[in-house]
């Protein structure tokens, strides 16, 4: 792992989900962490999350109630630009990659993307639909020269959650992780408790984000750079 603590440098970030939620929970200190150095938020959701066994609620009902949720997460985020899509949940793989890939492509072009922040290859908890947002995107920046940025977990944290909660979880190999990123929580644990219907009786979230500490660690997923260098190398200080 090379230049711990750093972020990796950016003007517009756009983050690519497959439900509400994922954002906050998976992606809010990073995008968090972009926001407080200056760059500019945007969050595309490919599904309102209607298919949650979470909340108690009908998915017609979850359906509108997790829009506000995100909507709110995002404000907590300062996300400039929030865009939803009414994909089915759970079955994200169903539509083509190439349809998904275009749409990345041009909302990033709307926000000026010039990184792509995704769930790690294997979707962290590997939900297919967490994988296919993440194949989307890595598909939009191969084509329009975008780098793609992936939040990732440690080894020793997916096993540790896996012990304890019995719950699988994609982790990584020290080696394969680019930084390890210092961030500050406050802004995605109000993010959090925005998602209501998510959050209660939900321990994992809770015990991830206290394995993790103050660290979000991050690879890139390509592509390659013009001049041939790593992607990790891209890693700079944060702006002031
Ligand atoms: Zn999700």
């Amino acid at each position: 792992m090379n230049d711990p603590g750093l972020l990796p440098q950016a003007t517009s970030v756009l983050a690519v989900c497959a439900h509400p939620d994922d954002e906050s929970f998976g992606l809010g200190a990073l995008l968090d962490a972009f926001h407080r150095a200056g760059a500019a938020t945007a969050v595309l959701c490919f599904t309102a999350g209607e298919d949650s066994t979470l909340g108690g609620l009908g998915s017609a009902e979850l359906r509108t109630t997790r829009q506000q949720e995100l909507a709110a997460a995002a404000r907590e985020l300062a996300v400039g630009t929030v865009i939803l899509r009414d994909h089915a949940d759970g079955h994200l793989d169903d539509v083509p990659i190439d349809a998904l890939a275009r749409d990345v492509r041009s909302v990033g072009a709307d926000v000026g993307a010039d990184v792509l922040l995704v769930f790690d290859e294997g979707g962290i908890t590997g939900h297919p639909d967490h994988c296919r947002a993440t194949a989307a995107a890595r598909r939009a920046g191969a084509e329009a020269g975008v780098p793609v940025l992936a939040w990732a977990l440690p080894d020793r944290v997916a096993r540790t959650l896996e012990d304890e909660l019995g719950v699988p979880f994609v982790g990584r190999p020290d080696e394969d992780l680019a930084a390890a990123v210092v961030v500050d929580r406050t802004a995605q644990m109000r993010a959090i408790a925005c998602h209501c219907t998510q959050v209660t009786g939900n321990p994992v979230v809770d015990r991830r984000l206290a394995l993790q500490g103050d660290r979000e660690h991050v690879r890139w997923l390509g592509p390659d750079r013009p001049d041939g260098g790593s992607r990790a190398g891209a890693a700079t200080a944060a702006r002031p």
